[in-house]
């Protein structure tokens, strides 16, 4: 009889030890992303050390032409050039161009706000291309009336990234083998993203068989695969997709994928609707109830095209 207080204790600790470990494995794992918090209050003139990942992060989407260094090559900081770790003119620039294009207060320094949004689980597409801001409008083209005024200038359009009319009938593949857990129905949510961007659009979409020629290609993939973009592992970029006519979409298989998400984990629909845009040659939107906004945070779901989205395919193939 004497050991049994020692025992029942014991069992509850043992209970409580089990549920937490099971608790913190269904948490995220650390936020790629998560570097910018310690680089928040930073600005202009200032030295800080760890400030080249920011450029980096900066570059990767458009925003900086120069990296500071190679993505392959940075070991320790004695690798960087000089002016790796300074807040100069041009990361100042940078971040108030970021800040515009996510309707930020524009203040060129890393504030509490930007580093917030830049932290976000998001989209590996570039918000700039070749230094054309695809979430800026273009003045010039306040309507979406005529595709000769918006072609090559619009906030969507992008000259010789959109399919040509002979090829409005688009093929496609899953690679199967490459599918991971909570993507077991990639082949339906594929689908029904396809069928939502053909009500809107001139397209028609067939799936092929794996293996064959097909115009749009899906996938999971894992780190460095082979195009120059490695995924970087659970939250940061969750997938990425090439403009017309390439039609290869790749998802970062190492996250918490689900087509009914809980709260730490990311909504396979949504990501999938919105990397279709980018396969028939939308870029981002700053509308934030847009699909083709570029973040998208842990359980939600944007499974909807919204009005931005309608408009933005129909400027870009004349569609009314
Ligand atoms: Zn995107
Ligand atoms: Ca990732
Ligand atoms: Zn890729």
């Amino acid at each position: 009889m004497a050991t049994v207080p020692f025992i029942f204790p014991s069992f509850i600790l043992l209970l409580l030890l089990t549920l937490a470990s099971l608790t913190t494995q269904s948490k995220p794992n650390v936020n790629p992303f998560g570097f910018l918090k310690s680089l928040e209050g930073c600005r202009k003139g200032q030295n800080v050390d760890g400030l080249h990942h920011l450029k980096r992060y900066l570059a990767k989407f458009g925003y900086l032409d120069n990296h500071p260094v190679s993505e392959n090559k940075v070991t320790t900081t004695m690798t960087l050039n000089k002016d790796a770790q300074l807040f100069d003119e041009s990361l100042e620039e940078a971040i108030r161009t970021y800040q515009k294009n996510y309707k930020l207060n524009v203040t060129g320094h890393l504030d509490a706000a930007t580093v917030e949004q830049m932290t976000k689980p998001r989209c590996g597409s570039p918000d700039i291309i070749n230094g054309r801001n695809t979430m800026q409008k273009d003045k010039t083209t306040s309507s979406y009336k005529s595709r000769k005024s918006l072609y090559g200038t619009s906030l969507y359009a992008y000259k010789g990234q959109m399919w040509p009319s002979s090829e409005y009938q688009l093929t496609y593949q899953i690679q199967s083998g490459t599918l991971v857990k909570g993507a077991e129905n990639m082949r339906s949510v594929v689908a029904d993203a396809l069928n939502k961007w053909a009500q809107y659009s001139p397209f028609t979409f067939q799936e092929v068989v794996e293996g064959s020629q097909s115009n749009l290609i899906f996938g999971f993939a894992e780190g460095e695969h082979g195009d120059g973009q490695p995924f970087d592992g659970p939250g940061g970029v969750l997938g990425h997709s090439f403009y017309p006519t390439d039609g290869r979409s790749h998802y970062d298989a190492t996250e918490n994928w689900s087509d009914d998400p809980g709260l730490y984990e990311m909504d396979l629909n949504s990501v999938v609707l919105h990397e279709i845009g980018h396969l028939l040659g939308l870029g981002h939107s700053q509308d934030q109830n847009a699909v083709m906004f570029p973040t998208i945070g842990q359980g939600m779901r944007k499974r909807e095209l919204q009005q931005d989205d309608v408009e933005g395919i129909q400027a870009l193939y004349e569609t009314t």
